[in-house]
């Protein structure tokens, strides 16, 4: 078979695998890519093979990064059905047509200005109604269940816990009368995360495929980082103010819920009153999410499903509250009592999380408490990095409110995490394909395999492609293959488009800023230097040209 990486190759986001067999073609993951803008151009690309022509998709969990391009995938033509569990096919029901609301928004945006340089409007990546349609092509499967997929091709899905509907995917693929198992790690959880089970071992394959988001970093242990959590909303509700929490809708959220529950029942009467504020769940996804939560018990670990047998639900307890609608969000500004509001999103980029730091960041008795990562550049990191004043919606704000990281929340597991479950196969993998990491990280998680394994393991490029048999992965074809594929789908012409519109856009926006200001008299020495500047990039670009 020959397998190419089309996403979270040297990069965390867009997993994709494509998979041709003798007799049939399919995917692993069809997500989305995200962060700069170069990486999510790349979500604009045409797939490189015929969408109506693909046999079928294998899911590994609900997250964009592994979702995200399946509605453009249907909108191109796939007919197929897609395999995933039934947790991971409930959560994709509301989470991909809310990404469908986020094309969409952005698209207008987009179209907005193309609009203003007298360019024609573009359509967007997928929308609303593409994702809700493309939903209908979900196959439920249950773990563990062995699924016949057709007369060569067996899968079954094993518990990742990442996620809830998270999976680990074991995949036997006949060929010539011979058996070839591949592993797909997915994304793998920690131990002991809350509600989720661990994640499973796995023992036996030729191929494994592993995730390496964490593949040079170990977690910070917190044992205590409840016994923090409690102390700052005891704290906040003594002076009166609120605890924000900025989190993802999905997974987090509900992780939050979880141990407030458990938090809750754990205090005497002296301390309960103080925990006794009201919860507030404030962001559609996450009160949809919860609900899908709340629909699949049977993911939950031991310790949930303890809860519920007593006849508790964990993700309940009086106090708990939804809001849905944005007047309801919005009253929660003005309550006199003291709150805890767990909106979204996690790293305060967009939502509602963006008014609740707007009327809580200048009040010294509010705590903003983050449970997630932050990515540079965005609000969460430079409240994180120890911001005095921010910028929300164009208004500058003090910050006095107390800013708190709880750390060890993280839904990945770590470069020791990582490295015990690729250990714990009993049969050693012929080969190793290390996806889904920043280079730095891949590169020394490969170091690491090759130390303690003795597997020099693979880390694909882009695009790459892979004869895979039970024999092996057969180097000779590795280079031929990458070049040909290269021509035949044009990926270097992609990327070089791709950098000539980005080039193009900024150009269009600065000769439009200069134009609006031409009948200004001023006299401005920048304006020399920005002649002189653009006269040498005209050098380069004729440079080139040639
Ligand atoms: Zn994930």
């Amino acid at each position: 078979m020959r397998i190419s990486f089309l996403g979270a190759a040297k990069t965390v986001t867009g997993s994709c695998f494509y998979i041709e067999t003798d007799n049939c073609s399919f995917l692993v993951d069809c997500g989305m890519f995200q962060g700069s803008n170069a990486d999510e151009a790349r979500n604009h690309d045409p797939f490189p093979f015929n969408p109506a022509e693909l046999d079928f998709v294998i899911l590994t969990h609900a997250h964009i990064d592994h979702s995200g391009r399946l509605p453009k995938l249907y909108v191109d033509g796939f007919q197929g059905q897609i395999y995933a569990t039934k947790a991971t096919s409930e959560l994709c029901a509301i989470m991909l047509p809310d990404s469908g609301h986020i094309q969409e928004f952005e698209n207008e945006w987009v179209n907005r200005k193309r609009e203003r340089a007298g360019l024609p409007p573009v359509k967007p990546l997928y929308t609303i109604q593409d994702a809700i349609d493309c939903t209908k092509l979900f196959r439920s499967v249950r773990y563990y269940e062995e699924i016949r997929i057709n007369d060569s091709i067996r899968v079954k899905f094993n518990d990742a816990g990442h996620l809830l509907g998270s999976s680990i995917v074991e995949l036997w693929v006949r060929e010539n009368g011979r058996e070839t198992k591949l592993v797909f790690s997915g994304d793998l959880g920690n131990r002991n995360m809350p509600i989720l089970r661990d994640p499973d071992i796995i023992e036996s394959a030729d191929y494994v495929f592993i995730e390496s988001t964490y593949g040079n970093r170990n977690h910070i242990r917190t044992e205590n980082k409840i016994d923090k959590f409690v102390e700052i909303i005891k704290t906040t509700k003594e002076r009166g103010g609120n605890v924000i929490i900025p989190s993802f809708a999905v997974g987090r959220t509900q992780e939050i819920i979880y141990e407030l529950f458990k938090q809750r029942g754990k205090y005497g009467e002296e301390l309960s009153h103080l925990l006794d504020m009201p919860v507030y769940v404030d962001s559609p996804l996450a009160v949809s999410a919860t609900e899908v939560f709340r629909n699949n018990l049977d993911c939950y670990d031991e310790e949930a499903r303890e809860y519920i047998e007593k006849g508790d639900n964990p993700l309940d307890f009086p106090g708990l509250r939804f809001t849905r609608s944005a007047d309801e969000s919005k009253a929660l500004n003005t309550s006199t009592e003291s709150l805890i509001i767990i909106s979204a999103s996690g790293m305060c980029e967009a939502g509602r999380i963006k008014h609740h730091l707007k009327h809580n960041l200048w009040r010294k008795e509010s705590s903003i408490v983050f449970v997630g990562y932050q990515a540079v550049g965005t609000l969460g990191r430079r409240l994180v990095d120890g911001a005095k004043k921010v910028r929300i919606f164009g208004e500058e704000i003090n910050v006095d409110a107390r800013v708190e990281i709880l750390e060890g929340f993280s839904g990945h597991a770590d470069q020791a995490g990582l490295i015990s479950w690729l250990e714990s196969f009993r049969q050693k993998p012929r080969n190793i394909f290390v996806v889904h990491g920043e280079e730095e990280s891949m590169t020394e998680f490969g170091q690491l395999i090759a130390k303690e394994l003795g597997i020099e393991p693979i880390i694909p490029e882009y695009g790459e492609s892979f004869m895979v048999t039970a024999e092996g992965v057969s180097p000779a074809d590795r280079k031929a293959e990458r070049r040909e594929r290269k021509e035949r789908y044009g990926f270097k012409r992609l990327e070089i488009v791709h950098m000539l519109d980005k080039l193009k856009d900024e150009l269009e926006e600065a000769s439009a800023i200069i134009r609006d200001d031409l009948r200004t008299d001023k006299e401005d020495i920048e304006l020399d230097k920005l002649l002189e500047k653009l006269l040498n990039f005209e050098k380069y670009i004729v440079e080139i040209i040639k």
